[in-house]
């Protein structure tokens, strides 16, 4: 090696630090980050956007001498990768980016252990090649390094550059979308524009902005929000209006379930007899097929949120982990204190996952039936928790129990990422698309399905079924972008952006008793689950703030936003930048006239729904038609069968 002759420079070091960083950052763009990148301008700025931050990162160690200066420079290398490489593992995991915000929901990630070691790939070393390399350098081979004063004039040259590129490529992003940094819910955009240093560097400003914007907040802020929640308002169905008042409500939630899987058969069978039955309209049941999940990185817990408060989740983080303390008027509370329900959870995990413990207590929810009030012993654990069938059976114990008229969640567990099934509870055959999740998806939705169908036929045992209001929805996808291979080969068509959207079909079945079932093409999201239930046990709404609108009012608003400012609406999507008609997928020629209204009104729902809840705003309202909410009233003791997770 040249290298014995003439030595290694810290200067040299430096430039080469930053050019294996920056290529292994574009080796993430192309092998682990699924960035939809366009065009010639796109492809510009994903090349220049790494080295903004990471040379001025590491220039600032240019200042030190000798030795220490390498060891430094080797450490920042090392923290960036380090960032990378989380980023990389978290990607193939929830499809999106690290946030300062997830980082308070470790305890969660630390449950999900086994689902983030399935996100480990063999090529992984290619991260560290580098790091391997110049720590071997740096321990025994030091004679090669050129340890002499370095002249420092340069630095504040590269420096200066480095912001200069930051800039530039600032500008480039800001060209190709307009209001990058303010109006940007989606973190595949910012990291697409900016990198993912710089981007953490944004999260990071951005947290610090949100933790001051309560302290801020005022009346006037809460009043603005309810002046837009009011005229959004719809009057109810007069049909509906009260048409369930005070029946019992069981709401089911399907976790991951997305309805391309109804009707769908693999290998010949069909993988959800049961379901599809329900979607006919024949068996009692409203089904909404155009019914859509709105969740962003809390996932499971963001569909809990936006149902029972008609808001929507955080564009970082989950709200259930970091606003859980605020003051919320939710459907439990409200459903208690105008008609005497008492409130339920059920759920075959720890009562800490997600930080519930504390948010149901600003919910109102009464009583917390959590794994310990289940037999969590090994042979009925699946994946994450409680296998769905155990759950539901004792779960109908429970519920044959509760203090009437009541309102019960139940939230299933097996249907989960990585999709694990023992074998004898697999009951059909795995397709074949040689991608472990979705094949295992397939198993475990049976699994799902017959679970629920020995559920209700438990309700109808018990006689709790037939005048109770049965409520049923999938939480959010369960299959990422990251498998659109594999999703091609099951559904034997491309999955292209405006199809992927399609896919996040989650699916509402309701049971109104006394009324009869229908396929219901309404376009909606969680959001509108809230309203609707109010007006069916005739509860005037005019006073509690909600982004969405009944579903059975004649005028429901059927833009559905998403929480990366995309939406749906009944003949055309918004999909990354572009509009797609519903009927094709394909670009529409012209842009609809009702767009710029939709998009503003999506904008507008997320943007005052994030207010809400980073301003804490509700502790602001006097509503006449809500006592707030006293959480210290509301304790949710271990249950009979289990132990308290340490
Ligand atoms: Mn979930």
């Amino acid at each position: 090696m040249s290298l014995h002759k003439k030595k290694l420079t810290l200067f040299a070091f430096f430039i080469i630090t930053v050019l294996t960083v920056t290529a292994k950052t574009y080796f993430s763009y192309y092998v682990d980050f699924s960035l939809g990148v366009k065009g010639l301008v796109q492809n510009l700025i994903l090349l220049m956007n790494p080295y903004s931050l990471i040379a001025l990162v590491l220039s600032i160690f240019l200042f030190f001498k000798g030795k220490k200066a390498f060891w430094f420079i080797f450490i920042g290398g090392f923290l960036l990768t380090f960032l990378l490489y989380a980023n990389v593992v978290y990607f193939r995991f929830f499809s999106d980016f690290l946030t300062f915000s997830t980082l308070n929901q470790v305890g969660n990630v630390e449950s999900m252990g086994g689902a983030v070691s399935a996100s480990f790939k063999w090529y992984d070393f290619a991260y560290f090649i580098d790091t391997i390399i110049y720590l071997f350098i740096l321990i025994f081979k030091q004679k090669w390094l050129d340890k002499r004063v370095f002249s420092k004039k340069f630095v504040p040259v590269i420096m200066a550059a480095s912001v200069a590129l930051f800039f530039l490529n600032l500008a480039f992003a800001e060209s190709d979308r307009p209001e990058l940094l303010t109006r940007t819910f989606d973190h595949k955009y910012l990291v697409k524009y900016l990198g993912p240093y710089n981007f953490t560097v944004y999260d990071g400003v951005k947290t610090i902005q949100n933790n001051q914007q309560k302290a801020l907040a005022n009346e006037d802020d809460l009043t603005k929000v309810l002046n837009y929640t009011k005229q959004k308002r719809t009057e109810p169905n007069k049909e509906y209006f009260g048409a369930a008042k005070k029946k019992n409500v069981i709401k089911i939630h399907l976790e991951s379930f997305q309805t391309f899987l109804i009707n769908k058969k693999v290998n010949g069978e069909e993988v959800t007899p049961f379901l599809n039955k329900l979607s006919t309209g024949n068996e009692g049941y409203r089904y909404y097929p155009n019914f859509f999940h709105q969740t962003g990185q809390g996932k499971t817990s963001d569909s809990e949120f936006t149902m029972d408060n008609s808001l929507y989740g955080l564009p970082q983080g989950s709200a259930f982990s970091l606003k859980g303390d605020n003051t919320y008027q939710a459907l439990p509370a409200i459903l208690h204190q105008q008609q005497g329900y008492t409130s339920s959870v059920m759920h075959g995990d720890y009562k800490t996952f997600w930080n519930r413990d504390q948010v149901y207590r600003h919910f109102g929810i009464d009583k917390f039936y959590d794994a310990t009030y289940y037999d969590m012993s090994e042979e009925n654990l699946e994946n994450l928790g409680l296998k769905d069938k155990e759950f539901f059976k004792e779960s109908a114990n429970y519920l044959a129990k509760e203090k009437e008229p009541f309102y019960s969640h139940l939230i299933t567990l097996t249907n989960h990422y990585p999709f694990t099934l023992s074998p004898e509870d697999a009951s059909i055959d795995k397709p074949n698309t040689g991608d472990s999740t979705v094949d295992g998806y397939v198993q475990t939705a049976r699994y799902l399905d017959e679970s629920l169908e020995e559920f209700v036929n438990e309700l109808k045992e018990k006689g709790i079924y037939d005048d109770s209001v049965i409520m049923i929805y999938g939480d959010h996808y369960g299959i990422s972008e990251n498998h659109n291979k594999a999703m091609e080969k099951l559904l034997g068509e491309e999955i292209t952006p405006a199809k992927f959207t399609d896919l996040n079909r989650t699916g509402f079945w309701l049971k109104i008793p006394g009324k009869e079932g229908t396929v219901d093409k309404t376009y909606a999201g969680q959001a509108d689950v809230m309203p609707t239930l109010l007006h069916l046990m005739g509860i005037d709404t005019k006073n509690y703030l909600m982004m969405g609108t009944d579903l059975l009012s004649k005028d429901h608003n059927d833009t559905v936003p998403f929480r990366n400012g995309d939406f749906v609406t009944k003949d055309y999507k918004y999909v990354n930048g572009r509009i797609y008609d519903n009927k094709n997928n394909e670009p529409v020629t012209e842009k609809p006239s009702d767009f710029d209204a939709r998009k503003q009104q999506a904008e507008k729902d997320l943007e005052m729904s994030d207010d809400v809840i980073n301003g804490d705003l509700l502790r602001f309202y006097d509503n006449p038609d809500f006592d707030k909410v006293k959480p210290s009233q509301y304790k949710y003791e271990p249950g009979p069968k289990g132990q308290e997770k340490k």
